[in-house]
């Protein structure tokens, strides 16, 4: 049949992945459009992601560094908090980005189609157009023909199949929406977006309690990095309940009433106000009849890629939380680079040394390239530097001294290999170990780089020069 609208380059989604792919294919001289099904541009990661999470953490950092303000002879008063205020600057705070969004898509002639799309065949797209705040149809339909398509549609939070339909049971986009400032509330997961979470609602004065199946919090990163992360969040949480599941959830009207079983379960069930389920994320794959189009979809809805970002059908790319672990917008904006440039005809292939994983928590958890467990699991025989902040002029200023700086050598080519940060500002400090990483650096290069004093930077170099060998290399 005849198409619509004709294209050389459509991308299906408009995430961190989607629109990076597209801005990047129309720089390279393609005639590119651009479907996404919400009102704005931006996915997970500006609307109800990364963006959102973030404007609320600030607040919530700067509510809790008031309160410490005390010991250090400034007194403030009790917070007042205007829910209406607070919840339209982070409104705010995402219009601002989304709109931007929409004006570079339009400044390179992007096309951008409002609708939910669905594969007809390897060319075609069909894009049943919504309108409104969500995704309502309209009830009309635009076919797209493509020479190349990028997929990038991206995951869903999961929902645990025994928890009651209640508006106040929430997924981490609930969560963000701050309707209320519940009493108490059970965060399920103790991943980064349900810690996160939690950070949030308890700096604004919830009760929390988090639950997790697995024996740790933070599974992702080294165990030494997550206790500085639990010793000063110990006064955060009523219960921190590991190797517990949730194994019923009664809706009352006093609230929502939980069962637990496991090492840590209570032996009473508990009342919350509003249950998080922050369990992990699924990806939107077997949602777009991607079988129409020839590209394979595993059972659980990924979507499996060569270094290219190619799917089995050769002009078929897919990109971001929908080709797998781990579900980061920067990694999702590296693919779609890669994928809009392998589709354009250049070399462009996916050979990253690291994916950094940050934590904007408080303190702040970051890590890059191999961990301590990743290097045991593998066999990687390694060295490593930790330079306790303890001994930093500028986090003790700054009355922030629980964290370290740590750094892993491959023992023997010596090149930094990987490296974590525990501590505030560890995700804006991790930058430069991903740096690092990328180019191959040595202890001497990192230590006798000279870095600004006093920064909680320098730990990055103090570490180095802690490393065996750095004052003794000398040519
Ligand atoms: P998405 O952002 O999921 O975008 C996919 C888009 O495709 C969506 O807009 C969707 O509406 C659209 N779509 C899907 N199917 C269709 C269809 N059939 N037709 C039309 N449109 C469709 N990552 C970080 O790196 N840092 C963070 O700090 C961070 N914080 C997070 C906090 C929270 C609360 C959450 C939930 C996630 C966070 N993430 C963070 C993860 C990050 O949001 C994702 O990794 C990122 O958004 C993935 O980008 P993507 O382009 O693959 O897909």
């Amino acid at each position: 049949g005849g198409a619509d609208l004709e294209c050389e380059m459509l991308v299906l989604g408009a995430g961190p992945g989607g629109y990076s792919a597209a801005f990047r294919a129309a720089d390279l001289g393609m005639k590119t459009v651009l479907v996404e099904r919400y009102a704005t541009l931006g996915g997970v990661c500006l609307n109800v992601g990364c963006i959102p999470s973030k404007a609320l953490l600030h607040v919530a950092a700067v509510t809790d560094a008031a309160k410490d303000m005390a010991d250090h002879g400034i007194a403030f008063g009790k917070p007042k908090i205007d829910l209406d205020k607070l919840r339209g600057w982070k409104e705010k705070v995402v219009g601002k980005l989304t709109g931007g969004l929409a004006g570079m898509a339009k400044a390179r002639k992007v096309q951008t189609l409002r609708g939910v799309g669905t594969f007809l065949d390897p060319h075609h797209l069909e894009v049943a157009l919504t309108s409104g705040d969500g995704r309502e149809p309209t009830g009309e339909k635009q076919v797209v023909k493509f020479d190349k398509c990028i997929i990038a549609a991206g995951s869903q939070s999961v929902k645990l199949p025994f928890i009651p339909d209640d508006p106040r049971v929430v997924d981490s986009t609930g969560a963000l929406e701050l309707t209320t400032i519940p009493k108490r509330m059970l965060v399920i997961g103790g991943g980064i977006i349900g810690l996160e979470m939690a950070t949030v609602y308890s700096s604004l004065g919830t009760r929390i309690d988090v639950v997790e199946m697995l024996d740790g919090l933070m599974t992702g990163a080294d165990r030494d990095l997550v206790k500085v992360w639990e010793k000063v969040n110990t006064p955060r949480f009523d219960k921190v309940m590991l190797k517990t599941r949730t194994t019923a959830v009664k809706a009352q009207k006093n609230g929502l009433k939980v069962s637990f079983e496991g090492d840590n379960a209570p032996a009473e069930p508990q009342l919350y106000d509003m249950i998080l389920q922050s369990v992990g994320r699924s990806p939107n794959g077997n949602k777009i009849a991607a079988e129409n189009a020839g590209v394979a979809v595993d059972e659980r809805g990924f979507i499996a890629t060569d270094k290219q970002m190619r799917t089995n059908v050769g002009h078929i790319f897919a990109i971001g939380d929908i080709i797998g672990q781990p579900m980061l917008a920067h990694k999702a904006v590296h693919e779609a680079h890669v994928a809009a440039e392998a589709a354009a005809g250049l070399k462009s292939f996916f050979d990253a040394r690291q994916i950094p994983s940050v934590a904007y928590t408080d303190p702040e958890v970051a890590w890059a390239g191999k961990t301590e467990t990743e290097c045991k699991a593998e066999g990687i025989k390694y060295g490593k530097a930790v330079f306790p902040w303890a001994a930093s002029g500028r986090a003790i200023a700054n009355g922030r001294d629980e964290g370290f700086t740590k750094l892993l050598f491959d023992e023997q080519t010596h090149r930094i290999i990987g490296g974590a940060i525990v501590g505030t500002q560890a995700g804006d400090l991790i930058s430069e170990l991903c740096l690092a990483i990328e180019m191959g650096c040595d202890p001497v290069d990192i230590g006798k780089t000279i870095h600004p004093h006093p920064t909680l930077g320098e730990s990055v170099g103090m570490a180095a020069e802690l490393f065996e060998g750095v004052c003794t290399d000398l040519p």
